[in-house]
């Protein structure tokens, strides 16, 4: 099953040609869903042949503008497109408030069911479960109500061996029991493992949104071992006062963050327009964390699959 983010905006508050505000379409488990939704993220879904239609769920990071301003918009934009099927928006506090009063002044009914829902976590909450995954939200250390999202698989059935089924006259009960893990006891009571009869494991993959924060230790554990770690990166060292300040991260501050985390690849994105070009960015990052890459506007990223050593 596919597992990837398609970015669409890769840049900080102020949206350059190259570099649109935030948001992306993280695809998992057939589920297509927005992360954040910054004021040209509709143009943006259209750039690059999404379908507004088939989003049915949106996760709203935090307030700022560059995250929030396309959600009025993109919401009576589904309206006039005739949209009919519910759509549930996870969100900070605050959003309800502010999408009432917008739609009150400039007359906007929306013709389907819109579910706002306003996170109010203060610890790892997983919020929302789809079919095959799960998805938590955290507290990140911003200058508003900030959260992070990590979208999990579950942990997915083994695979059967070629032939084993007809080799071992297996039944659908038995079938179900050793793609669960259990060993196969045949009639005459011998016992066949679990290890002979399945492919190695498929392992469940992770990938987690973090934007926007600055840095904090606790972060570390909660981004254990994810698969794709995508964590803002809006300066470099040379503005790290600048960074704690606005309480925003530097590569070499996000890269310390994979390192400490034990990610598998880091994805930086959110990167301020004072810089046309990011490779030095991405050469601060790299000399901490190696596997790491720069979002790019229209980027699509894969999360590979991987299996357990057997
Ligand atoms: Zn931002
Ligand atoms: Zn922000």
């Amino acid at each position: 099953m596919d597992f990837n983010i398609l970015v669409l905006g890769s840049g900080a508050a102020t949206p350059t040609f190259a570099r649109h505000c935030s948001g992306q379409m993280v695809n998992i488990c057939g589920s297509r869903i927005l992360v954040d939704c910054g004021e040209s993220t509709q143009n943006q879904l259209r750039q690059y042949h999404q379908k507004i239609q088939s989003i049915k769920t949106i996760f709203i990071s935090h307030l700022h503008g560059d995250h929030f301003f396309g959600l009025p918009g993109l919401l009576s934009t589904m309206h006039l497109c005739g949209r009919t099927e519910p759509l549930t928006v996870y969100t900070p506090v605050g959003a309800k408030a502010a999408l009432e009063l917008l739609f009150q002044v400039s007359a906007t009914n929306v013709n389907y069911e819109l579910n706002i829902v306003e996170i109010d976590v203060d610890n790892p909450t997983v919020v929302h479960t789809g079919k095959g995954f799960t998805v938590t939200a955290f507290p990140l250390h911003h200058s508003v109500t900030t959260y992070g999202y990590i979208f999990r698989e579950e942990p997915p059935l083994l695979n059967l061996r070629h032939n084993v089924r007809d080799q071992y006259q297996m039944t659908n009960d038995d079938c179900v029991r050793v793609k669960n893990g259990e060993d196969l006891m045949l009639g005459d009571g011998t016992v066949i493992p679990n290890s002979q009869l399945t492919m190695p494991r498929r392992l469940a993959r992770s990938y987690a949104y973090c934007c926007d924060t600055s840095f904090d230790e606790s972060l570390i554990p909660i981004l254990s071992g994810v698969d794709l770690l995508c964590l803002e990166s809006t300066f470099d060292e040379a503005f790290s006062a600048m960074a704690e300040e606005r309480c925003h991260l530097t590569a070499s501050q996000a890269a310390t963050i994979a390192l400490r985390a034990g990610v598998r690849q880091l994805l930086l994105t959110h990167f301020s327009a004072r810089y046309r070009e990011i490779e030095p960015l991405l050469g601060e990052a790299t000399a901490v964390f190696p596997n790491t890459i720069c979002a790019a506007d229209g980027g699509r990223y894969e999360i590979p699959y991987k299996y357990a050593k057997n």
